[in-house]
């Protein structure tokens, strides 16, 4: 591709980038007034007449039930300033029973979270959590998706934490084990947890990194990234026995996510001098639960420890029972630097296709939504589900 076309679909990129931000930003400053449950100032929105409006208009005398589903629809189709319309016409109301007032308040902060104006919706949310005791949970839910948009880890926590039933507050001399919806509550829990000591590992802050990862792990025991990352802040913190004992946990936890400890338990094992623990490690591994990924990080540890040769043959044996692209490619990668030059052109060829093959395909999918991708996302990009993200398995999988 020319320097002049990646200019321009650059250029294209950019000005579609702009349009899109100008439309977004229209719909958030116009004219009108957006209800947000009485403390914050009025705002100013204009709602272009559209089809959709003047069939909203229409249902003026209607129940107010038809009209809250008049204004679900249109937000479902995109018509989210007309959604805010009906909604806020709705919630200005003051004779509509307690009941539907929350329903109308629930779905305007539906209405601001389609539309960006996370403030908006937040401060509607935390009125409804006050206020209207039926839809509490409904709303706790819902400002837990405008704190993830937002990143902002410590309100989600104090919000996911209130979630929970108070037998599984914490502080419980004898906590309960989180089953149906608390067990989601605690999953979101952990996570949160963890993205807090994400940012806190990176900001050289290990100890408090350590502190919400054994908080998180206190929440959800299940939760392999926890000890994953537990693994990389022991590491980084040089206390590498304890990083292993955190990243064989994962074995136990979930061995699917297994192959992804290898690479850090090497580095940690090597700098403990003792490679051959890892070794023996992951052979009892790939008899327990032998799969195509730990295959190739096995063969490639033994290319360290024991030569390509050694590595070219437990890969080949092993391709014949769990058969995998990567696989290949990684063999006929070792062949290539044992072959003689006769050989070599073809093989060079060979793991050029291989290698393109491997890297048109995904390597991790969602078991929630098929979402499929490159990259281990612990927040689908598809559905917003957490830790729903597993390397693939099978011929075509890593
Ligand atoms: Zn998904």
């Amino acid at each position: 591709m020319s320097d002049l076309v990646i200019f321009g679909l650059f250029f294209a990129a950019v000005a579609i980038g702009w349009m899109l931000g100008q439309r977004q930003r229209n719909s958030a400053d116009a004219s009108g007034q957006y209800f947000t449950g009485g403390k914050r100032k009025p705002h100013q929105l204009v709602i272009p007449p559209t089809d959709s409006f003047a069939e909203a208009l229409a249902v003026d005398d209607g129940s107010t039930q038809s009209r809250i589903a008049m204004g679900v629809q249109m937000r479902r189709r995109g018509e989210v300033d007309g959604a805010v319309r009906i909604h806020q016409d709705l919630a200005m109301r003051t004779s509509l029973p307690t009941d539907e007032a929350a329903q109308v308040r629930l779905e305007l902060a539906r209405d601001f979270i389609s539309a960006g104006l996370l403030d908006r919706a937040e401060e509607l949310l935390l009125q409804l959590v006050e206020e209207f005791p039926g839809q509490r949970e409904a709303a706790r839910r819902h400002l837990l998706e405008v704190y993830e948009i937002e990143r902002d880890w410590r309100r989600a926590i104090d919000v996911a934490t209130d979630l929970l039933p108070r037998k599984l507050q914490p502080g419980r001399r004898t906590p309960a084990i989180p089953t149906g919806r608390n067990q989601r509550a605690a999953l979101l829990l952990a996570h949160y947890c963890c993205e807090l000591a994400e940012e806190q590992r990176l900001a050289g802050q290990l100890e408090v990194a350590r502190k919400l990862l054994l908080s998180a792990l206190s929440r959800d025991k299940q939760c392999v990234r926890a000890s994953i990352l537990l693994g990389q802040v022991e590491y980084d913190d040089g206390r590498y026995r304890h990083a292993v004992q955190a990243l064989r946990r994962v074995r136990i936890q979930d061995s699917a996510y297994l192959p992804e400890t290898i690479e850090l338990l090497r580095k940690c094992y090597a700098a403990l001098g003792e490679p051959a623990v890892l070794r023996d490690y992951l052979a009892e591994c790939l008899a327990a639960c032998p799969t195509a990924a730990l295959v190739a990080a096995v063969a490639d540890d033994m290319v360290q420890a024991e030569g390509r040769d050694a590595a070219g043959v437990f890969l080949a044996a092993q391709l014949q029972d769990y058969p995998s692209l990567p696989g290949l490619s990684q063999l006929i990668g070792l062949q290539l630097g044992a072959s003689d030059a006769s050989s070599r052109e073809d093989l060079a060829v060979l793991q050029n296709l291989t290698q393109r093959l491997v890297a048109a395909r995904p390597t991790y999918r969602c078991g929630h939504c098929g979402f499929a991708g490159k990259h281990l996302h612990w927040n689908c990009p598809g559905c917003r589900h957490w830790g729903s993200i597993k390397a693939i398995e099978g011929p075509g999988g890593p």
